[in-house]
């Protein structure tokens, strides 16, 4: 098979493969500014003006320029678009572009096909089964998800303005794919790459604990940890990797990790679920455990999904959470959901199989709260 040149990074072009075949390094230069720069996205060695004849025709014979193949777009009402992307294995993935009014437009990418996380109230987590550990398919090559980046710019800048914000917080953990993740957030924020300021590429984790420590080491890239819980009953129960990296430990962890990161704040998000984490008391815990941490919390509304046995917290609810955490002196803010309406909104990527992930027994405490929307 003919490697992808999105898979390289402006170094490993150089060396080991420009390098190999005869060429300068300047060559992989000019070649890497087709890429990713001035607009043009080479999609094909057509795409390469101003190169070298040989060396256009070395790369249409021994290399590849896509690993993905567009499937469909899909726009919701909020002008939020879902693009579905066919890889070589006939695997699909998804990737979300979100507009704001402000002018900052986020493409969401994904890291795996399907997910092994298992988290209770994630579409994602709840896929097919069938030849998987639990919801996960396969990992995506640092190629397949540059290559959403790049496809959601070739396609849309014009449409939607461009791209600004990258988060990896479509299908799958990033930080079990943490190889893969970290090479592609390096072309992603390479000055003569992508060129997207590595503050607006935002990896987010369940909470690996040692994929996170290395991720905090290796990248410069900004980290969002999904908390979603004040206890770790409740966490063992809506993200089982509780089990094994408790909440002690995940934020103890980030605490250290993060006293040497200068002017670095890591983004916690958690998505309010009635009446199992939005209680006063979870607000008044949650002060507690951010202590010390430099911080940013989303509040994000629960996108209920068929077979989902969440509701979401009310308005009212998540604005009273909010300015309890508002008046400890949290930087906080409410996140309304976007794309809901096509089924692209954070939780709800992804198509269940015929067979889904567990669902864990629910605490007896919170029985009644998922019959009943509090
Ligand atoms: S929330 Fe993220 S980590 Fe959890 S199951 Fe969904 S995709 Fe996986």
């Amino acid at each position: 098979m003919r490697p992808c040149l999105l898979v390289l990074t402006i170094g490993l072009l150089q060396q080991e493969w420009v390098g190999t075949h005869g060429y300068r390094p300047g060559q992989a230069l000019m070649l890497w500014k087709r890429l990713y720069g001035n607009n043009i996205w080479a999609h094909s060695s057509e795409d390469l003006e101003g190169l070298n004849k040989d060396f256009k025709n070395m790369l249409s014979e021994h290399a590849e320029f896509k690993a993905v193949s567009l499937k469909d777009i899909v726009t919701a009402s909020d002008g939020t678009k879902k693009i579905l992307f066919t890889l070589e294995d006939g695997l699909v993935v998804e990737t979300v572009v979100i507009p704001c009014p402000s002018g900052r437009t986020t493409v969401c990418v994904s890291s795996q096909v399907g997910c092994a996380m298992n988290c209770q109230f994630c579409y994602t987590g709840r896929q097919a089964i069938i030849f998987i550990k639990m919801g996960l398919r396969r990992n995506l090559t640092a190629a397949e998800i540059v290559e959403q980046a790049v496809f959601a710019r070739r396609l849309l800048t014009s449409e939607v303005g461009s791209i600004t914000n990258v988060v990896f917080m479509g299908m799958g953990e990033p930080l079990q794919n943490i190889e893969n993740v970290l090479q592609a957030a390096d072309i992603m924020v390479d000055e003569q790459g992508l060129q997207f300021s590595p503050r607006k590429v935002t990896v987010s984790t369940s909470g690996l604990v040692p994929q996170l420590k290395r991720f905090l080491r290796e990248s410069n890239c900004a980290l969002a940890v999904s908390l979603n819980a004040t206890t770790d009953e409740v966490r063992n129960w809506i993200m089982p990797i509780n089990r094994k990296y408790n909440l002690g430990l995940l934020l103890g962890t980030l605490r250290e990790e993060l006293s040497s990161k200068h002017k670095f704040k890591v983004l916690f998000e958690y998505v309010m679920l009635a009446g199992v984490n939005d209680s006063i008391d979870d607000a008044e815990r949650l002060i507690h455990l951010v202590q010390d941490i430099p911080c940013k919390i989303n509040l994000i509304t629960f996108n209920p999904h068929s077979g989902s046995q969440f509701k979401p917290t009310r308005d009212e609810k998540m604005i009273e959470f909010r300015n309890i955490l508002a008046k400890a002196g949290c930087t906080v803010l409410l996140r309304p959901s976007r794309g809901d309406d096509q089924m692209a909104a954070c939780g709800q990527l992804g198509k269940p199989g015929e067979l889904g992930a567990p669902l864990l027994r629910v605490p007896a405490q919170f029985q009644a709260a998922l019959e009943v929307s509090v």
